[in-house]
């Protein structure tokens, strides 16, 4: 009998308790300070009730366990809906302070028609069995004018007589020249960006050449909500805009947006990804990000309404009164993710889509597929990672990003390590309070 290595034993922020909890049984406890002293000496007062809720185990029963919810794991897995990317170029018309692409090529071909049905003949015969939808992405896929219109109305058009869904990412500032054509098809989701209210969007995002694109962007967003579009809006946030995340909370909450069931929001930690970012000091590390967000979550409880961060599973946990699955693998490219470009290449995913050398094969002019890569990336999870094995964290954090991990390492089976215990102690703390006031 042992203390279980998928333990998870950390400090609550700003509170004198810890918090106990094992993803593999299910099982979550907070302790005060009496009850976490007993797990650090050793000396259990209730023995029966830490082996019932598997904080202490039997090795080998608990290998079985692992076991069986691996391979649960990978059934829900293999069933799951898969997300397919296609940027139809990488051309942008905004000139981003941050754009992780900015170093791709950036020509402003438009694909052809016959490349497009080379694309959906592919992920109707490949992905024939699997549930599926289409993500649209770019560079900017709905850029201004006919030659870039004509060309997306042609790709929705395909996706509708192959009855597949879609979902846009787009910087949103043709949103309302669109909406005409976006209207009339299935469309999940629209992905936005806003980075602050006005001035400090407009610093950010401009156009090229900086005319500033906040307006714009807010009255496609009323649009897309008034013709009942779902819009996922994103705030990518850094040292340079932190403080401005409660002005826009405010402004998404004073238009109404936040009570709209067609609204919801996420955020983006801007990240060093494939090329230097040009002030590498503003970005900060995932830890410092989430501790910058809780303290503005303390000041400016507001934020909240306008975005629940999930500060690893203490979010789930709060909403659904559960702990979620245990995660084997946080990864989903080549597995529930892929993604295809305008020059006839497959990816594995948006991280590494159009970037040179990570190309896993081509859908035009000819079906090519390399098995070995795409089984490298298939077959990375907790359990390949060496590192992972033994780690306590390794069923909330499930290896990281391997976009990531490879451009550390070098190693697509390498980890890509979170502070998850920190952060758990965070949300729990955050919702904890909320929950009781
Ligand atoms: S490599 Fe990173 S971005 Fe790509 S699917 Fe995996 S986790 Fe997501
Ligand atoms: S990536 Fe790092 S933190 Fe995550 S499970 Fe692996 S070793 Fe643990």
């Amino acid at each position: 009998m042992y203390f279980s290595k998928y333990n998870i034993f950390s400090k609550i922020k700003n509170s004198d308790s810890s918090y106990l909890v094992n993803i593999l049984t299910g099982n979550a406890d907070i302790l005060d300070a009496d009850k976490a002293a007993e797990i650090i000496s050793g000396n259990y007062t209730n023995i029966d009730e830490y082996l019932e809720k598997g904080y202490l185990a039997d090795e080998a029963a608990e290998k079985k366990l692992y076991n069986s919810k691996y391979l649960d794991f990978i059934e829900l897995r293999d069933n799951d809906e898969i997300q397919i990317f296609f940027a139809p170029w990488y051309a942008c018309n905004f000139d981003c302070s941050y754009c992780y692409q900015a170093g791709y090529e950036n020509k402003f071909n438009t694909p052809t028609k016959e490349l497009i049905d080379s694309f959906f003949s592919y992920v109707t015969k490949e992905f024939k069995d699997r549930k599926k939808y289409i993500t649209l992405f770019g560079g900017e896929p709905l850029l201004s004018g006919e030659k870039y219109k004509s060309i997306i109305t042609y790709f929705l058009e395909q996706a509708e007589l192959a009855n597949i869904d879609l979902a846009i990412v787009t910087n949103g500032y043709t949103l309302s020249e669109y909406i005409d054509v976006l209207k009339t098809k299935s469309i999940r989701e629209i992905q936005v960006t806003l980075d602050g209210v006005e001035d400090a969007h407009d610093q950010r995002r401009p156009l090229k050449g900086g005319t500033p694109t906040f307006h714009k962007i807010v009255e496609g967003i009323d649009r897309a909500l008034e013709n009942n579009i779902t819009i996922n809006l994103r705030m990518v946030l850094d040292k340079d805009n932190m403080s401005d995340l409660v002005e826009l909370a405010r402004f998404a909450i004073s238009k109404g947006w936040t009570k709209n069931k067609y609204f919801k929001t996420q955020f983006g930690r801007n990240y060093e990804l494939h090329y230097c970012q040009a002030g590498q000091s503003k970005l900060y590390s995932r830890i410092e990000f989430y501790q910058t967000l809780y303290e503005q979550i303390q000041k400016y409880p507001e934020i909240l309404e306008f975005h629940r961060p999930a500060f690893s599973i203490a979010n789930y946990l709060f909403e659904n009164g559960e702990l979620p699955s245990p995660l084997f693998d946080a990864c989903s490219g080549c597995k529930s993710e892929w993604a295809f470009d305008y020059t006839g290449h497959i990816y594995s995913c948006t991280a590494t889509v159009g970037k040179p050398g990570s190309s896993l094969g081509t859908f035009f002019p000819e079906v090519t597929l390399s098995k070995d890569k795409v089984t490298e990336w298939e077959e990375r999870d907790v359990t390949t990672i060496a590192e992972c094995k033994d780690c306590s964290l390794q069923l909330a954090c499930g290896g990281g990003c391997a976009a990531v991990a490879f451009n550390k390492t070098g190693r697509l089976h390498s980890p890509d390590c979170r502070p998850l215990d920190e952060l758990i102690g965070m949300g729990i703390s955050t919702y904890m309070t909320k929950e009781n006031e």
